[in-house]
C-alpha cells in the first residue's frame, strides 16, 4: 500500500514538514528536486527564521560575524561520496578549508608526538601511540565512512567509551585524548558509545576527514536553499499536535493566539530534535506510543555552550597558525579563530565552544561571568586580556545535540526514520539518528525525500510499510 495514489488528475500529495532547521529545509528541497510528480510542501517553522542550529548572526559593536552554531562543515570526499561537499558546491558556495591539530595541555602545546613526549612524558608518548594504533585498527577510513548505514561494522568494542578508554589508553594519554575530543562530543565518555568517541577522535586525522566552513558564514547553506524552494514557509508556528488513525492523512496543530489550528496531509515528517519532537502531542495511541518509544531509544541529550569574543584588533591565527585548536578548560574546548584567513578583517573573533557537563553548568551563569570565563582560559600565547575585548556573545545550547547518535544499539535505517509501521505516512529526520552532524541530517533527509518520492512516481517499493526491525 502506497500513501498516495496519484493519477494525472489528482490533487497534489500534500507534505508537511515539522521544522525549518537544516533537516526540514535538506527534506524539502530533495523531495522538490526528486520528484517528478506534483506535490505542496508547507513547513512549519516555530521561530521567525530558518536555520535552527545553523546561524551567523553579527556583532554590534563591529560589522564581524560568527557563528553561533554549527561552526564547520565535515568533509568525506576522501573517502567516499559526500552529498554535503556535493550540496555546498552545487549552490555555488565557497569554501574554506578548517586546519587545527594542536591540545593545550597545562598551558602547553600538543600538536605532534615529539610535543606529546615533552609535555606528557614518554609514558603518555607511548600510552598515545598505543592508543591511536589500537583507533586506526578498531576502524578503518572506510567503516568510519559507513558508520550510520546498515551495513556498518567496525571491530569497535560495544558499550560506553570510558570502558573502552579504560581498556585500550592509559594515563596521561587518556586525559589528552579526552580533553581534544571533549568538545565535538558534547558529553563524557560515560555517556556516550565505544564508535560514536571512536569517530570522534579519529576525524582528527584527515585521511578519515576534513573540516571546511562556508566563506562569509555557514547560514548561507539555509538561505540558499531556502531562495530555491517552492515550499510554503509558516514561520513563528509551534506545531503542537498531530492527529490522526493509522495510514489516513494527518492532521498538523498549532495554536495561534488563542485559536487552534490545523492542516491535512498526506505526509508529515517532523524535522525537530529529540526534546522538541517529545513535547508534540500526538492523538492516535498507536502512533503515541511508537514515538514514545523512538523518543526513548534516542533520547541522550549532549550540551554546547558557545562564547563568541570580539576583538579590537584582527587575529589571524592560533599559535601554530592553525585556525582552530583545543583547550584543556572546561574539560576540553575547541577555540575557533573565526577571524584567520579574512585579510581584510579589522577586528578579531574568537569562539570558544565548550561542551558536555560543563557547559550544562555553565549554562546558569550570567554572560558577563561567562565572557571572563572564557577569556582566562586563551591560551597567554594569544596576548588577548579582558581590555582587548569589545563584545562577547552567548549562546547556550543545552540538550541541544545527541550524546549518543542512533541510540546505544542503532536501528535499522528504514526503522529509525519510520517508527510506527501503522503510520507509514508518517517520519522523522534529525541528525540524532546518525552523527550529531549537518552531513548526519542529509543523510537522513535524503532517505526520507527518497522514500516519499518513489512513492510520488508510483513505485511500490518506495513506501511500502517497513518489516519491524526492532
Ligand atoms: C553549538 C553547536 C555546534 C554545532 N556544530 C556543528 C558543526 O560544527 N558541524 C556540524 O555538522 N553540526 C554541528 N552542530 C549540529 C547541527 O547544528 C545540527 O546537526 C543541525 O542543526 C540539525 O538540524 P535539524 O534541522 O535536525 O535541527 P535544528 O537545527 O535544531 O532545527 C530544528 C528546527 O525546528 C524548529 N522547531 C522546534 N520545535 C518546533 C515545533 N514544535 N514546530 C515547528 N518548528 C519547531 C526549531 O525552531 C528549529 O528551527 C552543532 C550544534 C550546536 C548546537
Amino acid at each position: 500500500m502506497t500513501f498516495s495514489s496519484q493519477d494525472a488528475t489528482a490533487r497534489p500529495l500534500r507534505v508537511g514538514i515539522v521544522g525549518g532547521g537544516p533537516g526540514g529545509l535538506f527534506t524539502a528541497w530533495r523531495i522538490e528536486q526528486l520528484a517528478s510528480a506534483r506535490f505542496a510542501i508547507t513547513i512549519f517553522e516555530a521561530s521567525h527564521r530558518l536555520g535552527g542550529k545553523v546561524l551567523t548572526p553579527s556583532f554590534t559593536t563591529a560589522a564581524a560575524r560568527y557563528e553561533a552554531g554549527a561552526a564547520e562543515f565535515y568533509d568525506y570526499s576522501p573517502v567516499g561520496d559526500d552529498p554535503l561537499r556535493g550540496l555546498v558546491r552545487s549552490l555555488g558556495l565557497a569554501t574554506v578549508p578548517l586546519t587545527g591539530a594542536a591540545v593545550i595541555v597545562g598551558g602547553r602545546r600538543i600538536a605532534n608526538l615529539d610535543d606529546a613526549g615533552a609535555v606528557l612524558g614518554q609514558d603518555g608518548r607511548e600510552g598515545l601511540l598505543a592508543f591511536d594504533a589500537w583507533a586506526r585498527s578498531a576502524m578503518t577510513t572506510r567503516e568510519f565512512y559507513d558508520s550510520g548505514s546498515d551495513h556498518a561494522a567496525t571491530a569497535a568494542p560495544d558499550g560506553r567509551f570510558d570502558a573502552a578508554l579504560a581498556a585500550t589508553c592509559r594515563l596521561p594519554a587518556r586525559s589528552y585524548v579526552e580533553a581534544m575530543i571533549h568538545s565535538d562530543l558534547a558529553t563524557e565518555p560515560a555517556t556516550t558509545t565505544a564508535g560514536y568517541g571512536l569517530q570522534n577522535y579519529l576525524m582528527n586525522d584527515p585521511a578519515y576527514m576534513r573540516l571546511y566552513r562556508i566563506a562569509g558564514g555557514n547560514e548561507q547553506l539555509v538561505t540558499a536553499i531556502a531562495t530555491r524552494l517552492a515550499a510554503r514557509i509558516r514561520l513563528g508556528t509551534t506545531v503542537t499536535r498531530i492527529a490522526g488513525v493509522p495510514r489516513a492523512p494527518l492532521t498538523v496543530g498549532w495554536r495561534d493566539g488563542d485559536a487552534v489550528r490545523e492542516e491535512e496531509f498526506d505526509v508529515v515528517i517532523l524535522a525537530l530534535p529529540v526534546g522538541p519532537l517529545s513535547q508534540v502531542v500526538i492523538t492516535d495511541t498507536a502512533l503515541r506510543t511508537s514515538l514514545a518509544r523512538h523518543v526513548a531509544h534516542h533520547d541522550h541529550p549532549a550540551h554546547y555552550l558557545r562564547v563568541t569574543l570580539l576583538i579590537d584588533r584582527p587575529v589571524r591565527g592560533v599559535p601554530g597558525g592553525d585556525d582552530y585548536l583545543m583547550l584543556d578548560a572546561f574539560g576540553g574546548t575547541c577555540l575557533y579563530v573565526e577571524s584567520s584567513r579574512d585579510p581584510t578583517a579589522t577586528h578579531g573573533v574568537l569562539g570558544l565552544l565548550i561542551g558536555g557537563a560543563a557547559a550544562a553548568e555553565l549554562a546558569g551563569e550570567t554572560d558577563d561571568v561567562l565572557a571572563a570565563a572564557a577569556v582566562e582560559a586563551l591560551p597567554p600565547g594569544l596576548g588577548i586580556g579582558r581590555r582587548e575585548v569589545l563584545e562577547a556573545r552567548v549562546h547556550r545550547w543545552n540538550g541541544a545535540v545527541s550524546a549518543a547518535p542512533g541510540g546505544w544499539v542503532p536501528l535499522p535505517v528504514d526503522r529509525r526514520h519510520r517508527p510506527s509501521p501503522a503510520h507509514p505516512n508518517l517520519f522523522v529526520v534529525g541528525d540524532y539518528l546518525f552523527d550529531s552532524t549537518l552531513n548526519g541530517v542529509l543523510d537522513s533527509a535524503e532517505h526520507v525525500a527518497g522514500w516519499v518520492a518513489a512513492d510520488l512516481a508510483g513505485d511500490p517499493d518506495g513506501v511500502q510499510p517497513q518489516q519491524n526491525h526492532a
